[in-house]
């Protein structure tokens, strides 16, 4: 089985929720690396991965998210990023006992890059093969890159995949509730973006909750007639007494995944504060409606002329002086703004 049986048998397919939050919810403290649990407590990485599978996952994702060699190095493990991904992909490809597919996760670098950031795209697209390379070596099924804010970014991060292997790319970006990324792109244009540079599905992650994402994600099935995927969090999370909670419930998710599949997504799972428990009621409820009923038939959209300047603004190459000129418009991403992006969700 493959990506590809998946995305032509026209069903509706289950992703995974969070490994960060399980990690958490098992003592793993906050200020130790998550990404190199893969080496220092594998058997933890597997159970998790294993009770995915057990709730109905189809597909799952390694524990990579932020392995790659600028967030490994705030670690001083930069230079095991090609093991780190490895091994997190033959554990992922063990626990998955090929009753799933295992997706490689690649989230974004952790630093800006240019026209807002010191680092070149080249740079970008060259820290990324590293981890894309780690991941092919330990046998996933294909790539997934999440919870991306820069299409600039997740753009060198689909050409780094392109130029290390031919697995098919799932690609997803992170909004917020106005229905945007941080640098002002809609849901619509970051599809139709995703789709000519080359992924195979598209969608969201993360974010604001499932009940935002919805408006987004139709906006994005309308847009492109790749394949789209949505795994949003259980929320924002909120501060009780001392701790922090995800509130939405699996059945609340639950709910949410079968409209989030009337919309037209055929690719559904869980972000940060999902858990096995929100994906087992998810992969039912999916499940049942996929024995009734198919996932609607859809046909793109041109996005307007006034979203597509937007999203040419922040995605598309460009010369120096409209680059400078960019850089200096109040759409720039605030670095607060950024460094929640990046640290909020641990996928
Ligand atoms: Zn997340």
């Amino acid at each position: 089985m493959t990506l590809h049986d998946l995305l032509n048998d026209d069903r509706p397919h289950v992703f995974d929720g969070a490994m960060g939050t399980m990690l958490y919810q098992n003592g793993v403290f906050i200020n130790r690396c998550y990404d190199e649990i893969v080496l220092k407590q594998p058997e933890l990485v597997s159970r998790i991965h294993e009770q995915y599978v057990a709730a109905g996952a189809e597909l799952i994702e390694t524990n990579t998210f932020g392995a790659n060699p600028v967030k490994l190095a705030e670690y001083s493990l930069d230079a095991q990023t090609h093991e780190i991904n490895a091994v997190a992909a033959k554990l992922a490809r063990d626990a998955a006992k090929g009753r799933a597919l295992v997706g490689g996760a690649i989230g974004p670098l952790g630093i800006r890059i240019e026209p807002y950031g010191p680092t070149s795209l080249a740079e970008a697209r060259a820290l990324f093969r590293q981890q894309v390379e780690g991941l092919v070596d330990g046998g996933v099924d294909f790539i997934i890159l999440e919870t991306f804010a820069d299409p600039s970014e997740i753009r060198e991060a689909i050409g780094a995949v392109r130029d290390a292997c031919d697995l098919p790319v799932v690609a997803q970006m992170t909004i917020n509730e106005a229905g945007t990324t941080v640098y002002g792109t809609s849901a619509a244009l970051c599809a139709q973006r995703l789709d000519e540079w080359g992924a195979d599905v598209v969608g969201l992650n993360c974010s604001v909750g499932p009940h935002a994402m919805l408006a987004s994600v139709e906006a994005m099935a309308a847009a492109t007639t790749r394949k789209i995927s949505a795994q949003p969090n259980a929320g924002l999370p909120r501060e009780i007494h001392g701790r922090k909670m995800y509130m939405a419930s699996p059945e609340y998710m639950a709910k949410y995944a079968q409209r989030l599949i009337r919309t037209g997504v055929r690719f559904v799972g869980g972000c940060c504060g999902t858990t096995p428990a929100h994906i087992r009621q998810i992969a039912d409820a999916v499940h049942a409606r996929g024995r009734t009923a198919s996932p609607p038939a859809r046909r793109p959209r041109t996005v307007s002329r006034a979203s597509r300047s937007r999203a040419d603004r922040t995605s598309a190459r460009s010369s120096p002086r409209a680059r400078s000129s960019r850089a200096s418009r109040s759409c720039r991403p605030r670095a607060s703004i950024l460094r929640r992006c990046s640290r909020v969700c641990s996928c």
